[in-house]
């Protein structure tokens, strides 16, 4: 009987990826780029995406990285098609294949004690020879199935396994080299090899795109695949992503994790864009819209050598997506900062004119969000250095005369505002700076804002007077306690 694949899938599709990260911690960003890498292979070749939990390590995974995983991906936008499928979920499946390869001779009850193992590592350690099993059980059938037992792969003891690496080339390795591979332990558990061979081949995995920690996995999974008689999938493996310094990206860094990417105020747009960037590249393009990610990603352009995260870089993405995607857009994404620092976006102007006015002088949405707390919030309290400098006794007049003038004006916007502030200055034959900065200070809290007229639109008619004459106060106070 031939051993069968068990999903229905549409055979008009063509490619089909997957990403398949363990649980056993957050989405990092060098998963990111591998599940971008195989996202847009799919799209590129209108494939299909399929995400995979492999959950098999039932002690180091959790049910919260699980959740980070999905989040991440969702923040990130790449969707999938098909799962999350578990592996956990699927014991069943792979010990039904396990049990054919037995009935079939693929694969064989190995009954050997620790001891006996250790003692024939020992043996071959002394010879110099490399340490492998002997295939004892293969000949030995003195044995019940009711002992202890593990289930052994048939691996070929001839010939090598020879596969053409999407990234890295041709690639070679010996059977020899290679051992009878443990495909189910004692407890009747597959091992983790065996369970992404049965997936691959089950979930019609045409590409498989992942790190290159996991090279030496490959030639044991094809053989595992031939045995089924199963298609070898072509292999991509990416490599590292290294920290700034040459070392292993780690948390030393800074943030590592796609979420903390997010609670640092960077859009998925700005971490896609410079994540494609990493290690691939079409001309010498560096902003890149999904659409043409899509369009132009080839994975046989992907270099082997590994790429160095640099932080700047992704700031300067962030700042040019700040300023050249939809306000509507940045100001989806604000509004979660918003929620994060606690200021209530309801009580000021639409957040799509936040992101309008703080987008230059913003590079992440953490920092925007931060600056644009007077719009929302009244203070007490007025920035020290601001005071000192532009709150002296000679600011009051301008203060006093500006709101006599803002007061009367019949319509609050911007152009007028800043023409009232302009005849104040002329009446009292000062600068602009003379009025202007102690009516920053007074609005804002703080010696700089964006240009004072939308600045003062934004924050509000009855807001910036209440302010002003906050301010006049309290530089008078200040005056007479200085005496
Ligand atoms: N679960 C593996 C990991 O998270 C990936 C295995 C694979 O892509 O084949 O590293």
């Amino acid at each position: 009987m031939e051993i069968k694949s068990l999903f229905n899938l549409d055979p008009n599709v063509k490619v089909r990826t997957r990403f398949a990260p363990s649980p056993t911690g957050y989405l990092h960003v060098g998963g990111a780029r591998t599940a971008l890498y195989s996202w847009l292979y799919a799209k590129h070749n209108q494939g299909e995406f399929v995400l995979r939990i492999e959950d098999t390590d039932l002690e180091r995974s959790t049910q919260q990285a699980t959740d980070a995983i999905l989040d991440s991906m969702a923040w990130l936008g790449l969707s999938w098609e098909h799962g999350p499928y578990y592996q956990t979920k699927r014991f069943d499946r792979y010990n039904e294949v396990i049990d054919q390869m037995l009935e079939q001779g693929l694969a064989y009850r190995c009954y050997c004690s620790k001891e006996r193992l250790e003692a024939l590592r020992e043996e071959q350690e002394k010879n110099k020879e490399k340490p492998r099993y002997d295939r004892h059980c293969l000949h030995d059938h003195s044995h019940d199935p009711s002992e202890p037992h593990v289930v052994r792969f048939k691996n070929p003891t001839e010939g090598s396994v020879i596969f053409e690496d999407a990234v890295r080339g041709k690639i070679e390795i010996s059977n020899g080299e290679l051992d009878d591979l443990i495909i189910r332990r004692t407890d009747g558990s597959p091992t983790y090899n065996f369970c992404v061979v049965v997936d691959d081949w089950d979930m019609g995995i045409t590409h498989v795109i992942r790190g290159e920690d996991h090279i030496n996995n490959t030639p044991r999974q094809i053989n595992i695949l031939k045995a089924l008689n199963a298609p070898i999938p072509q292999y991509a493996h990416v490599s590292m992503i290294l920290g700034d310094d040459g070392q292993k990206l780690s948390k030393r860094h800074g943030a590592v994790s796609v979420m903390q990417y997010r609670d640092e105020g960077y859009l998925p747009e700005a971490l896609l864009n410079y994540l494609v960037r990493l290690g691939w590249g079409h001309g010498d393009q560096e902003v890149f819209s999904i659409e043409e990610m899509i369009k132009y990603f080839d994975i046989h352009g992907v270099s082997r050598s590994a790429s160095a995260f640099n932080t700047e870089k992704l700031l300067w993405l962030n700042h040019h997506y700040i300023r050249e995607l939809p306000a509507e857009k940045v100001a989806s994404y604000l509004e979660w900062h918003m929620q994060d620092q606690q200021i209530n976006a309801e009580n000021g102007p639409a957040l799509t004119e936040i992101v309008k006015a703080l987008g230059e002088r913003c590079k992440t949405l953490k920092e925007m969000a931060a600056a644009s707390r007077y719009f929302f919030e009244d203070f007490s309290e007025f920035d020290e250095a601001a005071v000192k400098k532009h709150f002296k006794a000679a600011a009051i007049e301008p203060l006093q005369k500006v709101l006599e003038k803002l007061r009367a004006l019949p319509e609050w916007d911007g152009h007028a505002i800043h023409q009232q502030i302009e005849d104040t200055a002329a009446e009292l034959e000062v600068g602009m700076g003379k009025v202007g900065m102690p009516l920053r200070v007074a609005v804002t809290g703080a010696g700089q804002s964006p240009s004072l007229d939308i600045t003062m639109q934004l924050i509000g008619r009855d807001r910036c007077l209440t302010r002003i004459q906050q301010a006049i106060e309290f530089i008078e106070n200040k005056v007479a306690s200085a005496q």
